[in-house]
């Protein structure tokens, strides 16, 4: 039992990474050999935050036993909100819990028609063979992503990469995209609390919303229980981190720091190599036990 009066908090500036992928969705690395490239980049605590599932986690924490990691038990959440999609990450959850499991579950059910609708829109472009092309990459057949397609779209040389996929192929307006609905904002945030979690807005410079309509989902965000927002994310410039961390100021957000590290030679950011926090923000950890510092 970890007894509280023994523990200090976790440092401000401490290298955690709460956003990450394995191969039970649409990363490249298995659990364990991500925590173990962690651990060699010196990240003190690693969240796995697969797209809508959980299967990952029980490797993930054998290995960080090993590895002298501490894992946050996590997930990525599809959300369908205003027209866009959102991703709310859920951290500290429960793997176990009925809600949320079966909450997962209903978002992941829809995957694979939607992935043979994706593959139709490419055969209309003119790109046969996509699903079984993406299928070749999957390794957990209930989390077919547009990642897979776009691993497919550069090995037949459609894109040099899987970024440059996205500027042309499976997003709105472009081959290979199709409108889908995923689960609504509350019942995400709902479903991440019931299993004992807290949630957090996931890379919210990605989503194109202008400044109205950011802080109007981040007052609904808030509403529903959520806490925290990614600042420093591998999807955000300099730029970005300062504008968020600004947002989360204003809506009394906590401060999240996680990299959505896919895998190498395909994720510009790896795992734990983003900047530090400063003292204008507070992190989502200011309250979290500092695992050095437990002593049973
Ligand atoms: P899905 O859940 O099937 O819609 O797939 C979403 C995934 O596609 C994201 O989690 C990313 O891994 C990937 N993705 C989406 N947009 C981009 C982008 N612009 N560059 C790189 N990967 C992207
Ligand atoms: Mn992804
Ligand atoms: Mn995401
Ligand atoms: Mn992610």
């Amino acid at each position: 039992m970890i007894d509280p009066s023994r523990c200090r908090s976790m440092n401000h500036a401490a290298n955690i990474d709460l956003h990450c992928h394995s191969t039970a969705s649409d990363g490249l690395l298995a659990p364990r050999d991500l925590v173990a490239r962690a651990r060699a980049n010196g990240v003190a605590v690693l969240a796995l935050t697969d797209h809508d599932e959980v299967a990952g986690l029980a490797e993930a924490r054998l290995a960080a036993k090993e590895y002298g990691v501490s894992l946050v038990n996590g997930v990525e959440v599809s959300v369908s909100w205003g027209g866009i999609t959102v991703h709310i990450v859920g951290l500290g959850i429960d793997p176990a819990d009925p809600r949320l499991m079966a909450g997962l579950a209903s978002v992941r059910s829809n995957r694979l028609a939607r992935a043979r609708r994706m593959a139709e829109s490419l055969d209309a472009a003119g790109i046969g063979g996509s699903l079984e092309g993406a299928l070749a990459y999957v390794a957990n057949p209930n989390l077919i992503s547009r990642t897979h397609f776009a691993r497919f779209l550069v090995e037949k040389g459609y894109a040099p990469d899987v970024h440059s996929v996205f500027q042309r192929y499976l997003v709105s307006g472009r081959p290979g995209y199709v409108p889908h609905q995923w689960a609504t904002l509350a019942d995400a945030v709902t479903w991440i609390r019931a299993g004992g979690g807290v949630a957090v807005v996931a890379h919210p410079g990605r989503y194109k919303l202008s400044g109205e309509e950011m802080r109007t989902l981040l007052a609904e965000f808030k509403a529903l229980g959520g806490i925290g927002i990614e600042v420093l994310t591998g999807n955000h410039s300099p730029q970005q981190a300062s504008e968020y961390a600004r947002l989360a100021r204003e809506f009394d957000l906590l401060a999240s720091r996680g990299s959505d590290f896919h895998g190498p030679g395909e994720s510009r950011v790896d795992l734990g190599t983003m900047p530090r926090f400063g003292a204008d923000v507070k992190p989502l950890w200011r309250d979290w036990p500092d695992p050095k510092s437990q002593t049973g």
